[in-house]
């Protein structure tokens, strides 16, 4: 079968493999056979091992949804009666975090930085000193919306210092950046199978504290579908998710788990290293300015502003590439104009290469003056 390859640049889902896109195509199967149990046991202890997680104290949790649902599962869940909780802010995946706080009626903290800057530990001790009753604090890892990696080692250690639990949504750096759940100071962590896994949309997981999983057991219930701890219970009790699983997008996740580990860790991250060093070659060759300093991106998401150029028209220079088999995507910033390049996915140096060709001549097709400029 012949599948036309695309280059996805966008922060996920990302370009995958046709090994991984062909797993999909399985005998039809009733996910409550014990075969599919079976596959899925084997996919809950396979993800522990992606933040090298020791099985005797952490679990992995799947659910059916984007990854978005796993904000929402952590939040809902692990918050005790009568306690508060604490999002460290500089950037759009927090703020969903937040807004979700909203949605349940959870009190809560939004302690607000930048979004071109890391949050200032000071300030975040300081919140916690005054505020004993805070039991959960979320932040992101990589701020996907600009690039911008979180010293969660650092903020772990402090959550901690407090007596607090540390959710950190790890949805663009899990299988792409080295996270060792324990060392990071990290009691949750979580992703979706389409970003550095590879694999298809549909099945997100959250990997976590079995204890915390265990405890939360008591606290108020808020939703039905999303609870972490009913999920996990029926998980532990009958292999099964509670729900119907997506199967399809199961077996690719399984396939792409297989890959992650042939490829490894470390040779992983620095295939994704070469190919965001490859975009910011390109970028700074073309003269392009980007939001987040050199020293705090989390190497996968190149935010570039736009060129002060009349003919600059991010729609135009986007249909440009995507005919030719290329995505580019928006930023996701509100003061500042910008669009992303990432270096998720199946891809290499090469594809940027290849990229940038199309992407100096979607330039020069349009009137765009390059290298570009800007006023100030
Ligand atoms: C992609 C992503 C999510 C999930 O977004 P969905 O639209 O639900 O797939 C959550 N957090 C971060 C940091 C992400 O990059």
């Amino acid at each position: 079968m012949e599948i036309k390859r695309n280059v996805l640049l966008n922060p996920g889902p990302s370009t995958t493999t046709d090994t991984v896109k062909l797993a999909q195509v399985v005998p039809d199967i009733c996910p409550r056979e014990k075969e599919f149990a079976e596959l899925m046991r084997t996919l809950r202890k396979d993800l522990l091992k992606i933040v090298h997680a020791d099985p005797e104290k952490y679990t992995s949790v799947l659910f059916c949804g984007s990854g978005t649902i796993n904000i929402d599962v952590c939040i809902n869940s692990l918050l005790p009666a009568g306690k508060k909780i604490l999002i460290i802010n500089n950037g759009a995946y927090s703020t969903r975090a937040a807004e979700v706080c909203e949605y349940y009626g959870l009190p809560f903290i939004n302690l607000k930085f930048p979004v071109d800057e890391r949050p200032d530990l000071a300030k975040v001790e300081q919140v916690l000193k005054e505020n004993p009753d805070i039991a959960l604090v979320h932040t992101t890892h990589n701020e996907t919306g600009t690039g911008i990696l979180n010293p969660i080692r650092e903020i772990g250690a402090l959550v901690h210092k407090y007596g607090a639990v540390f959710t950190v949504d790890t949805t663009s750096t899990l299988a792409m950046v080295p996270i060792d759940i324990e060392k990071d100071n990290v009691d949750f962590c979580m992703a979706s199978a389409q970003k550095g896994l590879m694999a298809m949309t549909g099945l997100s997981f959250i990997i976590g504290n079995k204890a915390i999983v265990e405890q939360s057991k008591d606290y108020p219930k808020r939703s039905y579908y999303c609870n972490l701890y009913l999920q996990y219970d029926f998980f532990e009790r009958t292999g099964e998710m509670h729900f119907t699983p997506p199967v399809q997008t199961v077996y690719a996740a399984v396939q792409g788990l297989k890959e992650y580990f042939a490829e490894g860790e470390q040779a992983k991250w620095a295939r994704h290293t070469r190919v965001f060093n490859a975009i910011n070659e390109g970028l700074d060759r073309l003269g392009f300015r980007q939001v987040i300093k050199p020293e705090w991106r989390a190497g996968l998401v190149s935010s570039a502003i736009y060129p002060d150029d009349a003919n600059w028209s991010f729609e135009k220079v986007h249909d440009y590439c995507y005919e030719r088999g290329f995505t580019i995507y928006p930023g996701k910033i509100s003061t500042t104009n910008t669009f992303r390049l990432c270096a998720l996915g199946a891809i290499d140096e090469q594809d940027i290469r290849d990229f940038f060709v199309v992407f100096e001549e979607a330039l020069k097709a349009t009137g765009v003056t390059v290298p570009v400029k800007y006023n100030a």
